[in-house]
């Protein structure tokens, strides 16, 4: 068993700048050299390696990393590959992360009309992810012929390869490119963070154990904010009613007016627009809403 624990991140592409950061969140001093697939921490114990996102699920299966940031959409089509071949394909999903949101979605042409599921029956569609499809497709008890691309899916209908395709989506801004329209979203994608089955060693699992509770101050903090605010005496409660997500504030004198108070308090939801006009309505004033940084319960 290593003693170091190992962590498998993108090394390039659209979730490497959000992992790193989450790794320099959670406290790990990393020194990287781009052109190195490994990186050292210098005040854990631990070994980031840097790859394709498409490598990291089949190292956790096969045990050889420990844990690893991918996206779900990537992990799923790897999981079912596996296991359309009769083999297994374990893993622990210790976390869903808040970056690298994407949908894999069937898109059409803009000229063709379409109304269901129904009318992609005996179609030729594009995909990076026919395990994904494949699975999506049987539950819709739909037949379909595919055309496997690893890039440049979407030009697959203008290149008469396929009718219509399967492709990841964030904001619509490559179909619409192409002139393709989204027709059905098929599956949602975050990434998260997984671990290979089985047992870490102890020094392992104890320092797992503290990135996840640190990972959670983390995803807690960015969702929160902290508010100040200057609140009339008699509207203390009123003002905390219209808070979401408000703990207990603290209460603080104003110097020199007897009329009003400071209330310090943390938000677990962003606070908008709206409730900052409505929160002023009723007497506040002096409303700041800062980000939170770090968050230890
Ligand atoms: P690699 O060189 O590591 O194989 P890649 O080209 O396969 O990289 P990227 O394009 O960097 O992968 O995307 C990595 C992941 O980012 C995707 O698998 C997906 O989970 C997520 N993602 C978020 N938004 C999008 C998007 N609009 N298009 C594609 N992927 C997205
Ligand atoms: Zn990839």
């Amino acid at each position: 068993m290593s003693k170091r624990l190992k962590i498998a991140i993108q090394k390039s592409g659209r979730l490497s700048k959000d992992s790193l950061e989450l790794l320099r969140d959670l406290g790990v001093k990393l020194q990287i050299q781009e052109q190195n697939l490994i990186a050292f921490a210098s005040n854990f114990a631990i070994d980031i390696l840097r790859l394709r996102d498409d490598d990291i699920p089949g190292l956790i299966f096969d045990g050889l990393v420990d844990i690893g940031i991918v996206g779900e959409n990537v992990l799923q089509e790897h999981a079912l590959e596996k296991k359309a071949n009769g083999e297994s394909a374990e893993y622990e999903l210790l976390k869903k992360l808040d970056f690298g949101f994407c949908r894999l979605a069937l898109a059409l042409p803009l000229s063709v009309k379409y109304e269901n599921i129904k009318d992609f029956e005996n179609k030729r569609i594009a995909t990076s992810y026919p395990y994904i499809l494949k699975d999506f497709m049987q539950k819709k008890g739909i037949s379909y012929k595919t055309c496997v691309l690893k890039g440049s899916v979407e030009l697959a209908p203008r290149a008469n390869l396929a009718d219509g395709i399967c492709d990841l989506v964030s904001s619509g801004a490559t179909l619409e490119a192409n002139s393709l329209k989204e027709v059905e979203s098929i599956f949602s994608s975050s990434a998260c963070l997984i671990k290979k089955a089985g047992k870490l060693s102890n020094e392992n699992e104890f320092l797992l154990n503290k990135f996840l509770l640190r990972i959670d101050g983390i995803m807690q903090a960015r969702e929160s904010k902290y508010i100040m605010l200057h609140s009339p005496k008699n509207k203390i409660d009123k003002i905390i009613s219209l808070l979401p997500g408000v703990e207990t504030p603290t209460v603080l004198p104003l110097a020199h007016n007897d009329d009003k108070v400071v209330l310090h308090m943390v938000s677990k939801e962003n606070l908008f627009w709206e409730t900052m006009e409505k929160l002023k309505d009723e007497g506040a004033s002096s409303i700041l809403v800062l980000p939170i940084e770090k968050m230890l319960r």
